[in-house]
């Protein structure tokens, strides 16, 4: 049984069940989260006899299998993770000058099929559970020697995006779980400030993220009405745009009108790239603290959609911000190992 995944009460419980007391689970909780040790025999103040009985338990703090890592010329680093049921995600590290975000998974594959993304492509097969999302991170820790928990100015793994494979508010009750871990300041103690959950806009969920995590929020929205969204979004169908601006004015009610909303917008040559397009979507997120990121559309196979040129994503991005809105546009990184947004998906490194 691995124990990367349990709340501090479950831990608790498991060492009670050895017959231990519960500040051990205080100490435990440090070894494996603040010093990120694996091997239970190095966590000396747990005491001689419990150390042994926890080496001679099942339990373990295994991290995935790195089935692969690839390094691209922008330091862009990405893992292909295996778990014990063979099943597999892809993780990402973007180091910024002195800093840099790890980009974690939430399931295997995505269930939502936007068309643009490479990760839509492939079903979902599973959702990961809490411990799996925390050893991504952990295991992106250990690649970098970055135990124990440094300074938070110090880090090179300093940010977190849910932004990797699937769709993190269909499997709320495990990535809340996995962030509450990581967040904990006798471990990880990665701030809620520094972590930013994107979702296609699974509506119900989204006050929960307000309530539960006070994490910052991204919405893929990328149209600026139904009638685009539901073209390329199917998910749209289920929850429109009325009802999604409804949910992230509630987010903000909750999270406080600081808290601005990034909304994502990728940016598909002749499909959501207009002018007109532009001034539509500032109709739609009126009354809501937003700032824009414009995504230049990374290809993969298989995609029919092409990338607005950069004269059309500079005139789009100016549009917004002649309107005093943010609408920087996003750097593509780590594009040539198919490590770029939307470019995930778990496919095996052929023979
Ligand atoms: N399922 C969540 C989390 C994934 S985040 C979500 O959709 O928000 C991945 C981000 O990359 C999303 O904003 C997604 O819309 C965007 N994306 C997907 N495919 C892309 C592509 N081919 N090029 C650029 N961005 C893409
Ligand atoms: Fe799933 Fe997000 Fe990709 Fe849509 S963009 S298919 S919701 S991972």
């Amino acid at each position: 049984m691995n124990l990367i995944g349990l709340s501090r009460a479950e831990l608790q419980a498991e060492l009670e069940k050895l017959g231990e007391k519960p500040f051990r689970a205080k100490q435990l909780w440090h070894w494996i989260y603040w010093q990120g040790k694996t091997n239970f025999d190095e966590m000396t103040s747990l005491g001689k006899p419990l150390r042994q009985k926890l080496q001679e338990s099942s339990y373990t703090l295994k991290r995935p299998e790195i089935i692969r890592e690839q390094n691209a010329a922008d330091r862009t680093r990405k893992w292909l993770f295996q778990f014990d049921d063979g099943q597999s995600v892809e993780t990402v590290y973007i180091p910024e000058e002195d800093r840099g975000a790890v980009c974690l998974s939430t399931q295997v594959g995505c269930p939502n099929g936007c068309l643009f993304c490479h990760t839509g492509s492939q079903k979902l097969t599973r959702n990961l559970t809490a411990g799996e999302i925390v050893a991504q991170f952990m295991a992106a820790r250990d690649s970098y020697g970055e135990w124990p928990s440094p300074a938070q100015e110090t880090r090179y793994l300093s940010n977190i995006v849910v932004m990797g494979m699937g769709e993190p508010l269909l499997n709320y009750e495990n990535v809340k779980k996995a962030l509450l871990i990581i967040m904990d300041a006798e471990g990880i103690s990665i701030s809620r400030r520094r972590i930013t959950l994107s979702t296609c806009g699974i509506v119900p969920v989204i006050p929960r993220v307000a309530q539960d995590l006070g994490v910052k929020l991204a919405v893929s929205l990328h149209a600026p009405t139904n009638e685009i969204r539901d073209r390329i979004m199917p998910i749209n169908r289920k929850y429109p745009l009325e009802e999604l601006m409804k949910a992230c004015k509630q987010f903000q009610e909750i999270g406080g009108t600081r808290q601005y909303i990034t909304m994502e917008y990728v940016m598909l040559d002749g499909i959501n790239d207009s002018d007109a397009d532009a001034r539509e979507l500032m109709r739609l997120v009126k009354g809501l603290a937003v700032k824009f990121n414009l995504i230049p559309f990374n290809e993969w196979q298989g995609c029919p959609f092409k990338s607005s040129d950069e004269k059309r994503i500079k005139r789009f991005s100016a549009l917004l911000e002649e309107h005093n809105y943010a609408a920087p546009v996003r750097q593509s990184r780590g594009q040539e190992i198919m490590a770029a947004c939307g470019q995930l998906k778990s496919t095996r490194p052929s023979a």
